[in-house]
């Protein structure tokens, strides 16, 4: 706990002491204060509908309970942004009778490659068999890049050449994966955006093999959002979840950013429940996302 409450730092400074900052020396609560307030969410990246829904929610709450310090703002804040944020822990899902098949996919520099070889690293350490698949052909180093995690984690890797299929990559991956008793497959997949019809074709393709190899797989299509891209991750999962049926978000980077607004936004907006959120660059630091201690570390 206090690693996310450390790694949250910035996105605090730009949210919760903001609003610290509004209330104080104010004596009542007035129409300014609401607007004030609206605008510290927009900044922290909370994004424009979800700013407007949270102080209406503030502004009803401070009726109902009658509230007429501005001191207690902050409060009725918190109450009401662990409403919209719920409670529920959703885990990544698991196959129960063979491979766990997870299909990863994101913008290239998001953090998929980090975010995979976190993820063998954390299923290696609860003694599970692991397979990566180097489903990214179209750039030479990213291959190596998983190579060097599977390297780095002591797991297994399925790769063909830069250029080939993605398709055959990931019928050899869930073949190899039934083959050699394995646990959990992981397949990164490719996530150049500047030609976004092709790499959707390519994405629908990957998914139809693999399904069609292993009926029920992919288990999980995990979409890795960037955070410190605020706003834009909204774009990408919108982009992305028309191509695949993506299942779960992992968003990346909530340290050193001040943009962590941005899962306030991801949780109310998306239908797709945040899975994992990546604190850092030590392999410890994906972490299943649990919004009421997200809110508790956020409020310090
Ligand atoms: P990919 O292109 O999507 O595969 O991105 P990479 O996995 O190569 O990651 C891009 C950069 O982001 C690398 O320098 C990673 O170390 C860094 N990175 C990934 N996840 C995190 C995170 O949660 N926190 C921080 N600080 N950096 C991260």
């Amino acid at each position: 706990f206090s690693r996310l409450k450390e790694s949250l730092t910035k996105t605090r400074q730009t949210f919760i002491e903001k609003i610290d900052q509004v209330v104080t020396g104010r004596k009542g609560i007035d129409e300014e204060l609401y607007e004030e307030l609206e605008e510290v969410l927009i900044q922290a990246d909370v994004g424009v509908n979800t700013a407007m829904k949270l102080v209406e929610r503030v502004r009803k709450g401070v009726k109902a309970r009658n509230v007429q310090e501005a001191s207690r703002l902050k409060d009725i804040f918190y109450e009401e942004l662990a409403y919209l944020m719920g409670e529920k822990v959703t885990p990544i899902q698991e196959n129960a009778e063979g491979p766990t098949v997870i299909m990863v996919v994101g913008v290239n520099g998001v953090g998929k490659t980090t975010t995979i070889g976190k993820m063998a690293y954390q299923y290696k350490e609860q003694g599970k068999k692991v397979l990566l698949a180097a489903g990214d052909t179209f750039r030479a180093a990213a291959i190596d890049q998983l190579e060097i995690w599977a390297q780095r984690v002591g797991v297994d890797i399925i790769k063909h050449q830069e250029g080939s299929d993605p398709g055959a990559v990931a019928y050899d991956a869930v073949h190899a994966a039934r083959s050699r008793n394995v646990d959990v497959l992981l397949i990164d997949t490719a996530g150049r955006l500047h030609n976004k019809s092709n790499l959707m074709d390519e994405l629908r393709k990957v998914h139809r093999i693999i399904a069609r190899e292993m009926p029920g797989a992919p288990h999980e299509v995990l979409l890795v959002l960037d955070a410190t891209t605020g706003q834009n991750a909204l774009n990408q999962a919108k982009i992305f979840s028309e191509a695949v049926n993506v299942t779960g978000i992992a968003l990346t980077k909530l340290d050193g950013t001040a943009k962590g607004g941005v899962v306030t936004a991801i949780v109310t907006e998306m239908a797709i429940p945040v899975k994992l959120i990546g604190i850092g660059e030590r392999m410890d630091d994906l972490r299943p996302f649990n919004p009421k201690d997200f809110i508790d570390a956020l409020y310090g």
